[in-house]
């Protein structure tokens, strides 16, 4: 497994390819899966900004679309000053693969912040309705 560094790191690569020239806010996200594959994005925007997509949903995109849905870790590094932290659709995507995912928000590898997924989103949507 990687260690925060690492995984942050792998953001902050990621954060160069973002696409962003109306808001000029970057992100660039890295999700470990339980295989030990790494799977980046980065924000992509669009003209009609409702159809704009975050970096970490396009990372999640990427790895079910390879083969993989469970997942460890992610790291998230965005461009403002201070951690960016996921906007509630990313973390509902990433709740339907991983619910108890450990989540790094900074983009220094030296100064960072740890959440659990379930705390972040705590009662994240699911169809089944017996919980
Ligand atoms: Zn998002």
């Amino acid at each position: 497994m990687k260690t925060p560094q690492e995984l942050i790191n792998k953001a902050l690569e990621a954060r160069e390819f973002a696409y962003a020239p109306y808001s000029g806010f970057l992100v660039g996200a890295a999700l470990e899966g339980k295989s030990g594959q790494v799977y980046t994005g980065a924000n992509v925007e669009n003209a009609s900004y409702g159809l704009t997509v975050c970096a970490e949903r396009i990372a999640v995109f990427k790895a079910v679309s390879s083969g993989e849905k469970e997942f460890s870790q992610i790291a998230i590094a965005g461009s403002g000053e201070g951690p960016t932290y996921p906007c509630g659709a990313c973390l509902q995507v990433l709740a339907e693969f991983a619910p108890g995912l450990t989540i790094y928000t900074g983009s220094d590898p030296g100064q960072y912040q740890v959440f659990n997924l379930s705390e972040m989103l705590p009662q994240a949507f699911s169809l089944n309705t017996r919980r």
